[in-house]
């Protein structure tokens, strides 16, 4: 089936801005800096799984399932937009979140509160087994739960970013614009496999510069094993006569930092430097981190001046004020 006549449940305010970064391209001295604004997609304070979950909700309706089930971080985005994208639809939400529950609910644990998500909270960490558990006993409360994987990051759920670059490659042909590189945030890999998959269907011909907040929990595997697998089941799924591979997947490892989700000096200086000269917030665990490395790699002219990037801002905003008493009080006195 084509993508155009792919089930999908509309949730996000499409197509998302395109806006310039002319003070900090400025600040940096560097190449010219664009930013896709998927922070903006419009539901529960935006991100880029508004778009998988499209994909998602359309077969949990589809499949006539009336709880959305998924499992994150105390400040998972993905947690916080299944729960929304269930409410707009009339269904329910049950979260598995690792962590203990803290005494103050903020950030994106405040809105799954308000969104009235269910939540079970587990010390361990979370396999393949617990979620069958979990999913078992969800079923024994006689509910018909729908199982969304691990950041939205099944074939159906890397849709969204396909259908994410035949935006882009609409807004492009309007705006008389060419990209060099986009740059994104990549962790369990929906988001980059959907572009590349879309970079091949819409004939793209920037580069893919995936920046990795974190490691794969997966033993004997690698980032661009996994994403090569989503990639290869994504162009089946729309009937793409493609092959990808490994080669297809450039992810820079240079950024993992202290860890997932451990905001360290390089993550708030980027946050300062967007909120201070372009007024848009970054966010501390994925955009801050990946913003970060591009200042990097800005920074060391791993990037020639005359190229234009492309900063694709995947959302996670909220988490900031789950941040505040680290963000307010950087060790290092910033550059800028
Ligand atoms: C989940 C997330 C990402 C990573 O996307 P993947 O598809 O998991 O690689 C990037 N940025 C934000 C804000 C996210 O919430």
């Amino acid at each position: 089936m084509s993508i155009k006549n792919f089930p999908r449940y509309p949730l996000a305010f499409l197509p998302t801005p395109i806006e310039e970064l002319k003070t900090l391209t400025k600040k940096l001295n560097g190449p010219r800096l664009l930013m896709k604004r998927d922070d903006q997609t419009g539901l529960a304070f935006g991100g880029n799984k508004t778009r998988k979950l499209e994909y998602l909700l359309a077969d949990a309706i589809k499949k006539e399932c009336d709880t959305l089930v998924t499992m994150g971080s105390i400040q998972s985005n993905h947690c916080r937009q299944t729960a929304a994208a269930a409410r707009k639809a009339g269904l329910c939400t049950e979260l598995l979140l690792r962590g203990k529950k803290p005494e103050i609910s903020n950030g994106n644990l405040l809105l799954d509160q308000l969104l009235k998500a269910v939540i079970t909270w587990t010390d361990k960490p979370v396999t393949h087994a617990t979620l069958e558990a979990f999913v078992e006993e969800i079923k024994k409360k006689g509910a018909k739960p729908y199982l969304v994987p691990y950041g939205g990051s099944s074939p159906l759920g890397a849709l969204g970013y396909v259908n994410a670059m035949i935006e882009l490659d609409e807004q492009l042909k309007q705006m008389n614009e060419k990209i060099d590189y986009i740059v994104c945030a990549s962790s369990s890999g929906g988001t980059q496999a959907g572009m590349v998959v879309g970079k091949a269907l819409t004939g793209f011909t920037g580069e893919i510069h995936g920046i990795g907040v974190s490691k794969t929990n997966e033993p004997n595997s690698t980032l661009e094993k996994e994403f090569t697998k989503i990639a290869n089941e994504t162009a089946a799924l729309i009937e793409l006569n493609q092959t990808f591979t490994e080669a297809d997947f450039f992810i820079n490892k240079d950024y993992f930092g202290e860890g997932y989700a451990i905001m360290g000096e390089k993550e708030k200086e980027a946050i300062h430097l967007l909120a201070k000269h372009e007024s848009v917030f970054l966010d501390p665990v994925y955009t801050g981190r990946a913003f970060a490395g591009l200042i990097d790699l800005i920074r060391r002219e791993k990037v020639d001046k005359d190229k234009t990037i492309l900063f694709w801002h995947t959302g996670g905003t909220p988490a900031l004020f789950a941040y505040a008493d680290q963000l307010l009080y950087p060790t290092t006195q910033f550059e800028f």
